[in-house]
C-alpha cells in the first residue's frame, strides 16, 4: 500500500505595506510563523502591494525590520505582487475562459444609481448582475467580475470558530480585473496561496466574510482551498478596538521606546493564545506548545502593563553582555557615544533592577558615563547649599582615606563619620548622592562610588564643594 505523506505546513504573512507593521500584524505574523515552525513547515512572507498609491518602500523596508527585530524569520519571499500581475491575468484568462468570469461595463455612475435603488428598498447594495450573461469582450473602462453560484452555500471549518457557512445568493459577483487592469486582492490572494503550497491562513477575524469568496475563486481555479484560522481582534485595555489612543500600536514605536523583541513576542503570544496561566514563555518553548487548539474565539485584550512588566524581567535577566549591546543605541541616542565600558559593566547591575526599559536604563546609565554629570538644578538648590560644604569635605577626606573598593569599610567608615557630624546618614547621603550622580535617586551611595572609582568620585565631590560654596 503506498502512503502519501501529509503535505507540509506552509503558512504565510501577507502585509500590504501601506504603513508600519502594527500589533495585530505582528500578531498574525507570530502565529503563524509559530504554526509553520511548531509543524516544521514553511512560511511565507509576501507584500500585497497591488495598491500602487498606497504602497510604499519604506513601509515595506520597516516592515521588514520589524520582523527581523521580533525574529520572525521567513523560509520564502518576500514575494511582491506588483511582480506577478501576468500570472494574475493569466489565472482571469482561465476564469474567462473557463466561463467562471465575465467582462463587465457598467459604469461607476451606473452601479451607484443600482446601489442606492437597492438600498432604498431596503435591500443590500448589491450588484444585480446586468452584465453576467451578456457575453461582452473588453473594452474601455471595463472589469472583469467572477461569475459566482447564485444558489447554494459555502462552508468551512474555521480551525477557531468552527463552521461557518455563507449563502452564495449573498455574495455578488466580485470584481476580479480592475479598469485599470490591476487584480483584485480577492484575486491576488487566492492566486498566491495556491502558488506558493498555502495549507494554512490564520489571519484577523475581519477576513471571515472574504473567505467564502475565496473558496469560491480556489474551486473555479481548480484548487483544494487551505484550512482557515480566523483569530480574534485585539482590543486595548478599555476593551474598544485597540487604536493609537491607546499608546504606541507599532513594533518599531516599541522598539524605540526600549521594549525588547522577548518582551514584544511575549504580550503577542498571549493575544488570543494561551497555555494554563503560564505568562512567559522562551522562543523555542512557545514554538513547541502552539497551536490553534488553544486559541479562543473571544477578543484578546493587549495589556501595555503586562508588556511593561515582562520587558523589566527580560532586562533583569539578560546577560551584560546582551545589555550592553541593547542599551548602546539608546545611550547614543541620548548623546553619549564614546564611554568608558568599563564603567558601564560596573554599573548596569545596579541599575537593571530600576529599569523598566531601555530608554530608562540608559537614563539610569548616564551620570556614570559622562565627564562631569548633568545636575539637576533642583537637587543642587536643596543638597549643595553653603552649610553642606563642609559635610561634602568630610566625605571627601573619608573616601581618600579608605578608598572606595572595600564596600564594608567604606560603610563602616560612613557611619563613623556621620556619628563625627552628629547627622543622620540621610543628610550625608543625599548631597553625597548629589555630588556624584546630580540626582536624588541612585543606587546605593557605596554602590555608586564603587562604580565611578576614587578618582571620579573625589573630582565630582571637589566640584560640589565649589558649587555649595556658591
Ligand atoms: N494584505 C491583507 C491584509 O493586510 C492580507 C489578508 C489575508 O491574510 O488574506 O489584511
Amino acid at each position: 500500500m503506498t502512503q502519501t505523506a501529509a503535505p507540509k505546513v506552509v503558512t504565510r504573512f501577507p502585509p500590504s505595506p501601506t504603513g508600519a507593521l502594527h500589533l495585530g500584524g505582528a500578531r498574525t505574523a507570530l502565529f503563524n510563523w509559530l504554526y509553520a515552525r511548531h509543524h516544521g513547515g514553511r512560511f511565507v512572507l509576501r507584500m500585497e502591494d497591488t495598491d500602487r498609491k498606497r504602497s510604499k518602500d519604506e513601509y515595506v523596508d520597516s516592515i521588514l525590520e520589524a520582523m527581523a527585530w521580533l525574529g520572525l524569520d521567513h523560509d520564502e519571499g518576500p514575494y511582491y505582487q506588483s511582480q506577478r500581475f501576468d500570472r494574475y491575468r493569466q489565472a482571469i484568462d482561465q476564469l474567462l475562459e473557463d466561463g467562471r468570469a465575465y467582462w463587465c461595463h457598467c459604469s461607476p455612475e451606473k452601479l451607484k444609481q443600482t446601489r442606492e435603488a437597492a438600498m432604498a428598498q431596503g435591500k443590500k447594495a448589491m450588484y444585480d448582475g446586468a452584465c453576467r450573461e451578456a457575453g461582452l469582450g473588453p473594452a474601455e473602462g471595463a472589469v472583469v467580475r467572477f461569475k459566482g453560484p447564485r444558489t447554494g452555500s459555502t462552508e468551512f471549518n474555521d480551525m477557531v470558530k468552527g463552521v461557518i457557512s455563507w449563502a452564495n445568493s449573498e455574495m455578488d459577483d466580485l470584481v476580479i480585473l480592475r479598469s485599470d487592469s490591476s487584480p483584485t486582492y480577492h484575486l491576488a490572494v487566492v492566486v498566491d496561496d495556491i502558488d506558493m503550497g498555502v495549507t494554512h491562513v490564520i489571519r484577523g477575524d475581519d477576513h471571515v466574510p472574504n473567505t467564502p469568496r475565496q473558496i469560491l475563486l480556489y474551486e473555479a481555479l481548480g484548487a483544494t482551498p487551505p484550512r482557515f484560522a480566523h483569530i480574534p481582534m485585539i482590543l486595548g485595555p478599555d476593551k474598544s478596538k485597540l487604536s493609537k489612543r491607546h499608546g504606541a500600536t507599532s513594533v518599531v514605536e516599541f522598539r524605540d521606546q526600549g521594549y525588547l523583541p522577548e518582551a514584544m513576542i511575549n504580550a503577542l503570544a498571549r493575544l488570543g493564545w494561551s497555555h494554563g496561566d503560564q505568562e512567559i514563555f522562551s522562543i523555542d518553548e512557545l514554538i513547541e506548545l502552539f497551536d490553534l487548539d488553544a486559541v479562543g474565539k473571544s477578543p484578546a485584550v493587549f495589556d501595555f502593563e503586562k508588556l511593561t512588566r515582562h520587558n523589566q524581567r527580560y532586562i533583569q535577566k539578560a546577560s551584560l553582555e546582551r545589555l550592553l549591546e541593547l542599551v548602546t543605541p539608546f545611550l547614543a541616542r541620548r548623546g553619549i557615544k564614546q564611554f568608558d565600558q568599563p564603567t558601564l559593566v560596573a554599573a548596569l547591575p545596579h541599575l537593571t533592577p530600576r529599569a523598566t526599559t531601555l530608554v530608562e536604563l540608559a537614563d539610569w546609565a548616564e551620570p556614570y558615563l559622562l565627564e562631569q554629570p548633568v545636575m539637576d538644578p533642583k537637587a543642587v538648590k536643596k543638597f549643595l547649599k553653603p552649610q553642606n560644604q563642609a559635610v561634602l569635605q568630610a566625605v571627601r577626606g573619608m573616601v581618600e582615606r579608605v578608598g572606595v573598593t572595600d564596600l564594608g569599610a567604606l560603610e563602616e567608615a560612613f557611619r563613623a563619620l556621620c556619628e563625627e557630624l552628629g547627622l543622620k546618614m540621610g543628610k550625608v547621603a543625599q548631597p553625597t548622592r548629589v555630588a556624584l550622580t546630580g540626582r536624588t535617586f541612585s543606587p546605593g551611595i557605596f554602590e555608586v562610588m564603587a562604580i565611578l572609582g576614587k578618582d571620579r568620585v573625589l573630582k565630582r565631590l571637589e566640584a560640589a564643594m565649589e558649587t555649595a560654596g556658591g
